[in-house]
């Protein structure tokens, strides 16, 4: 049998239903299923998905039985509808409308009226006794037809209705008469003749069937390609075509259309939301030509429509379990329902509306948890920019630049270069932003006193990514076509210069960057759970995000940690559920305040001696910060990382830096720059870092398991339970690991001993090296092995892809449009090949070690679907910054829910 490509509804059954969205299309499935459950709908046919895909997968053609099939469907909807195609007496007029099984704009608009010429057009009058009408609706189709089907463009044709009304002396379409609005209709065929060379067919079918083809190909559009790569939509087979009999919302003062939502989407309050206009089609509505009543005033105009319509509200999201943006239109006073599908709704209104159902059984609690995505819950936790100010600061060219999305959030402030301006506006009260091409770890008081940050440079793992997520503060990253001039303080994109001091709006949720004051509103979530602000926790907000919570923890099974490197942090992120440190990256400590000038002692240091003694000086202030984490963290393990990065990170860049430091250290400035000079590395990433600075100091690893294991013995005295995980980073043969385990082990042992404080500790590594996971086995096997892992997912995909993780964004757009990359993989994590990695180094670690502890501290740790992935190889926890650990809580808990 000949595969089945096309089904049909009306008159109260269907062939399909809303399970076969990957079919139907979303459009088509809810045709078919509102028509089952008795909800008025005019009758059509659905051409399948998988037409579109035949198309594209056979050389741009078309299964050989669609035209029959097709033929068979129209006889059926011409008998459903008592209508028949191009009839003088009866004629069936249809709609054509794309639908793929992801609601998804970008492809082909509607074409309305279809089966309309010149001959039909007269008899419909007649029939009708509405003239006008007929030709209205008419000439409308034939400019759908032409600008959406053929691609000539609407301008042309609205010359010719402007020039119409001129010449009638009136003002509005609705005003031209039926005569007048006949000839349109030969101005118009005209302008279509004239652009596409050909005469505007005038049998249906072949109407018909150009625009089928036409739906097929605008999936390829550039537009629906675009929308399709941002929202990650992927796996589609294509869309499919809805044929529809029409019904006129233009019969007059008894007919109109609209649409609505089920309950409000943007606050989620369970109201009917929405809107409509008498003696109108569709389009009018959309194209805001006449603006509409609100949903609620139709009460008043038709008030048992409005209860027949109120009554199928409540059908549907009761038939639905969900939201519903519903599409009708009222035909001389009969309703006809023309789409469902599941409404799109911000943050707020996604959380409220889950919330809501759950208090009214009508969803699970572990439904609910479904329906809400990282977005947005983002949207709870952080400021964000008046929505409706921003399309239109959008609308009106006030868009700048937009960047990699690196740092949750909003904000407006005056624009500044230098992170000490950032740090003397912030001090005589300035909100400020601060533009850099990059940041280093200099800049981090700039960036503490900043709004917001934004480099031109950097992808998402970058410094000024890292530490603006850790902090929960905006930020936006790689913002390649930023022209900065530090010496003029200006910044130059999209025609467009903002000058020190002008103001920009910063979007960090979608990377966007706005001229001019957009104001923000506040989050009371992070009042109330961070600050334990009391009224802003008797608030509705504070309430659902803490109910949805702990939903999310009582079916999880990942455990979530923080990456955190202070004890505000750690604070911040106890508030926020984390239970436990998964990395503190300890180099972090090392930019507070005056500690730099030790640490550069350290590295200027001739002799062992030398170089102990400045170590010596860093010991107290390690300790107490780590006091103050332990306490934070009291009964939850603590995994610290030992030293990291380069040490050339930690000298001065500029020639006053390096004054400065000269006179502090009493040395010639010669001696400061030989320094800088002989650390140079032309690949410092891959140069002399992570592990290896301990293999050559190993003073340096000896000072921070001292720091470590004294601070635990301190808070363990009083009564604090401390769990130290001591990390070894940057790993790639298991000497490395069983070297310095040993020095830690023997520090760590003699401190305890000493101190005659009950204290255990473990000492793992990090696996960030392909080839430490390739042999992971033997560095967690033995008594000498590591016993934890936890896979440095940043330093892991530089390395296996072979990508720097600061200057992917200088490629990754073209690597995206190309197809060679889905995503950015330093933001979600490449399961075929990182991801691989992962799970071979978990199951040998676990060969060598059964029962070791595995977790993930890079930035995928705080990625919905790559936090899925973990779960899915097994991990035993994940680790992000602070202000993702609620995301990463509720995507712990989607993948236990996936899983079922
Ligand atoms: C990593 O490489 O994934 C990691 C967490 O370490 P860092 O980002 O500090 O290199
Ligand atoms: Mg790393």
């Amino acid at each position: 049998m000949a595969e089945k490509y096309v089904y049909s509804w009306g008159g109260g059954t269907a062939e399909g239903n809303a399970t076969m969205k990957q079919e139907l299309g979303g459009k088509g499935a809810n045709l078919a299923e509102m028509t089952t459950i008795g909800v008025p709908v005019p009758p059509g046919f659905t051409v399948s998905t998988k037409v579109c895909g035949y198309y594209y997968s056979h050389n741009e053609t078309l299964p050989s039985t669609l035209e029959a099939e097709i033929t068979e469907h129209i006889a059926r909807l011409e008998k459903n509808k008592g209508a028949t195609f191009g009839d003088l007496e009866n004629p069936l007029l249809v709609s054509v409308r794309s639908g793929a099984a992801v609601s998804m704009p970008g492809m082909m608009d509607t074409v309305l009226n279809l089966g309309l010429n010149d001959d039909v057009a007269a008899a419909m009058g007649k029939k009708i006794n509405n003239e006008r009408m007929a030709y209205d609706s008419y000439r409308r189709f034939i400019n759908m037809f032409g600008d959406v089907v053929m691609g000539v463009d609407h301008h042309k044709f609205e010359v010719k209705l402007s020039e119409a009304k001129k010449k009638a002396g009136v003002q509005n379409d609705n005003e031209l008469s039926a005569d007048e609005l006949k000839e349109v209709c030969q101005e118009y065929k005209k302008v279509y003749e004239a652009e596409t060379g050909e005469a505007f067919p005038t049998d249906a079918r072949d109407q018909l069937d150009k625009s089928i083809m036409a739906v097929i190909k605008s999936w390829m559009t550039p537009r629906a390609e675009l929308y399709r790569q941002k929202e990650k939509i992927f796996g589609l087979e294509g869309t499919a075509v809805n044929v529809q009999a029409m019904a006129f919302g233009n019969m007059g003062q008894d007919s109109g259309t609209g649409v609505a939502f089920t309950r409000d989407p943007s606050l989620g309050t369970n109201e009917f939301y929405g809107e409509f206009l008498v003696d109108a089609q569709g389009e009018d509505v959309v194209a805001g030509i006449r603006t509409p009543m609100p949903i609620k005033e139709m009460k008043t105009v038709w008030p048992d429509i409005y209860k027949e319509l109120d009554d199928i509200r409540l059908k549907l999201e009761k038939h639905y379990g969900d939201m519903q943006d519903v599409e009708f239109t009222i035909e001389k006073g009969k309703l006809y329902m023309l789409q469902t599908r599941t409404g799109k709704r911000t943050g707020l209104a996604a959380v409220k509306i889950a919330w809501d159902m759950v208090q009214e059984g009508k969803i699970s609690k572990e439904e609910a948890l479904k329906r809400i995505d990282g977005d947005h819950l983002n949207q709870l936790l952080f400021p964000i920019l008046n929505p409706s100010e921003k399309a239109s600061a959008i609308s009106d060219n006030r868009l700048f630049s937009t960047g990699l999305p690196a740092g949750p959030g909003a904000a407006t402030g005056q624009v500044v270069f230098t992170a000490d301006d950032a740090v003397a506006w912030h001090k005589q009260g300035k909100n400020v932003i601060l533009v850099r091409k990059e940041t280093s770890p200099e800049d981090v008081a700039g960036m503490a006193s900043a709004e917001a940050c934004i480099t031109s440079t950097g992808g998402m793992t970058s410094h000024a990514a890292v530490v603006a997520r850790s902090w929960g503060k905006c930020c936006v990253v790689g913002a390649g076509d930023l022209a900065i001039d530090y010496d003029a303080k200006t910044v130059t994109c999209n025609g467009m210069t903002v000058k020190e001091g002008d103001i920009l709006a910063v979007d960090g949720s979608t990377g966007e960057m706005i001229v001019g004051e957009i104001p923000t509103s506040a989050s009371p979530v992070i009042a109330g759970v961070v600050d334990g602000d009391t009224e802003a926790q008797k608030t509705e907000v504070f309430k659902m995000f803490n109910d949805i919570m702990n939903w999310a923890d009582g079916v999880k099974k990942l455990t979530v940690r923080t990456n955190a490197d202070s004890p505000r942090d750690s604070k911040v992120a106890r508030a926020l559920g984390a239970q436990g440190i998964g990395l503190c990256r300890t180099e972090h400590m090392f930019f507070e305040g005056d500690r730099v000038w030790s640490v550069r002692k350290m590295i200027l240091a001739e002799s062992e001696e030398a170089r102990k003694e400045a170590i010596a000086e860093l010991l107290p202030y390690q300790r107490e910060d780590f006091e103050g984490i332990f306490k934070e963290m009291d009964g939850y393990g603590c995994t610290i990382r030992l030293l990291d990065p380069p040490l050339h990170e930690f000298l001065p860049g500029d020639e006053a830096g390096m004054k400065e430091m000269a006179e502090r250290m009493n040395v010639d400035i010669s001696v400061v720059k030989e320094k800088i000079e002989s650390l140079h590395e032309l690949n410092p990433m891959l140069g002399h870092r992570g592990c290896r600075l301990s293999i050559t100091y190993p003073e340096i690893c000896v000072m921070q398991a001292q720091a470590i294991i004294e601070a635990a013995c301190n808070e363990a005295k009083k009564g604090t339970v401390v769990k130290p995980e001591i990390m070894v980073p940057l790993i790639g043969k298991e000497e490395e690991f069983q070297i310095l385990a040993k020095i830690i082990r023997e520090t760590a042992d003699a401190i305890i001993a000493e101190r005659g404080v009950d204290v255990s500790y473990q000492v793992g590594t990090m696996m960030e090296i392909p080839r430490a996971t390739l042999v992971a086995d033997k560095v967690s096997g033995g008594d000498a092995g590591a016993e934890f892992f936890s896979f440095g997912t940043n330093d892991l995909t530089q390395m296996t892809f072979g990508y720097s993780r600061d200057d992917i964004g200088s490629f990754l757009p073209e690597y995206l449009d190309q197809k060679i990359l889905r995503e950015d993989p330093f933001q979600s994590i490449d399961q075929e090949g990182v991801g691989y990695l992962v799970e071979r180094g978990v199951t040998l670690g676990r060969q060598g070690r059964p029962g070791l502890k595995c977790g993930v501290c890079g930035e995928h740790g705080g990625d919905p679907a790559s936090v899925k992935f973990f779960h899915g190889v097994g991990l035993d926890y994940v680790s992000c910054s602070p202000y993702r650990v609620p995301i990463a809580r509720l995507a712990a808990a989607q993948a236990v829910i996936e899983e079922k």
